[in-house]
């Protein structure tokens, strides 16, 4: 099959390439490499170093690369920054996905756009979040991920097409940035085999839904066998407070972690955990990686020296 990945030299996006890669299929990458690393793509990966938000070079490449899938991961992650530069934002992960979106209708590509759980659903959201929750994200980050979703959802009635969205938990595992959704992890993990005192902000309690990224992997490839549309949240269903990661890093590192406890940041949910009903039922996927087993993962790609996140 012929795959095009935007995003794909990314942290999620490369393990992507990879097992796309692996599976012999075709892959094109397209990144802007902003915060992507072409040291990171599997050696068969063609990248193309263009922006989503540039609609002339994006149609020229996919038009050459004729791909038959479009997984779009391509997109501003950081949070923080979309608080800051909401326009910026938008841009590339509203912009950038309705160029991606008729960049594909020309040759007619499905598309599988990478959205999120844990930014969509907003503080009261019940736990665990199903994809029918109405979404009252907290940040412009979720804004234009939702906005994204509903451009996917309008190509499906006005072409006829049958583009799904993949809602992601808080991903982690080697190669991630800390500055993402999941960044908590390799945070913590570099700082206690530093021999430092994690800092957590809010009083620990704090719950997320931690999902490993080779699961997210099965999930992509799980959807991209699906012919036929659908919005599916791709988690593990657990809640897993700051203090309980903490106390699963320290079990690996074979001492006690005690983190310091700073004011909580304002607008940070104090609860997050999704579904996974709906697509255990649709693509019989369901994420297979215990907790303690991925963050080993993450601790060992660290201590092994990759932590300059380029490679792994
Ligand atoms: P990442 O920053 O490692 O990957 C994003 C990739 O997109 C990078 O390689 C970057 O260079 C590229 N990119 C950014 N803007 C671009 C543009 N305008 N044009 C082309 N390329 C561009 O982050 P990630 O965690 O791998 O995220 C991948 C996707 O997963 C994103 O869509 C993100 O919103 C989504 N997601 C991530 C998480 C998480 O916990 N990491 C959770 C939910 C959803």
């Amino acid at each position: 099959m012929r795959v095009m990945v935007t995003g794909g030299a990314g942290f999620i996006g490369s393990h992507l390439a990879d097992a796309l890669t692996a599976r012999g299929d075709e892959v094109t990458v397209v990144d802007d490499l902003s915060s992507g690393r072409a040291e990171r793509l599997p050696a068969r990966a063609a990248l193309h170093r263009v922006s989503v938000t540039d609609a002339g070079p994006l149609a020229g490449v996919v038009d050459a690369a004729g791909p038959e899938l479009i997984c779009h991961l391509a997109a501003q992650i950081d949070v923080r920054a979309a608080v800051a530069w909401p326009a910026r934002d938008a841009m590339a992960n509203v912009i950038g996905t309705i160029h991606v979106l008729e960049a594909a209708r020309v040759v007619g590509a499905r598309v599988l756009l990478c959205s999120t759980g844990g930014a969509l659903y907003g503080k009261d959201a019940p736990i665990p979040s199903g994809e029918d929750v109405l979404p009252l994200p907290e940040s412009p980050y979720g804004v234009s991920k939702q906005c994204a979703e509903q451009y996917v959802n309008l190509y499906n009635r006005l072409h006829g097409t049958a583009h799904s969205v993949l809602r992601l938990a808080n991903v982690y595992g080697p190669r991630q940035d800390p500055k993402g959704e999941a960044g908590v992890v390799p945070i913590f993990c570099s700082q206690v085999l530093e021999g430092k005192q994690p800092t957590i902000f809010g009083d620990g309690n704090q719950t997320r839904d931690y999902v490993y990224v080779a699961d997210v992997v099965t999930a992509f490839m799980a959807a991209a066998g699906q012919p036929r549309p659908g919005v599916w949240n791709v988690g593990t269903g657990d809640e897993v407070s700051v203090l309980e990661l903490a106390g699963v890093i320290g079990e690996i590192a074979g001492r006690a972690v005690e983190p310091m406890l700073a004011p909580a940041r304002p607008g940070e949910l104090q609860r997050s955990a999704l579904s996974t009903d709906r697509i255990r039922r649709d693509l019989g996927w369901s994420a297979a990686t215990p907790l303690a087993t991925g963050v080993r993962a993450v601790w060992d790609w660290i201590a092994g020296g990759a932590g300059d996140r380029a490679s792994a």
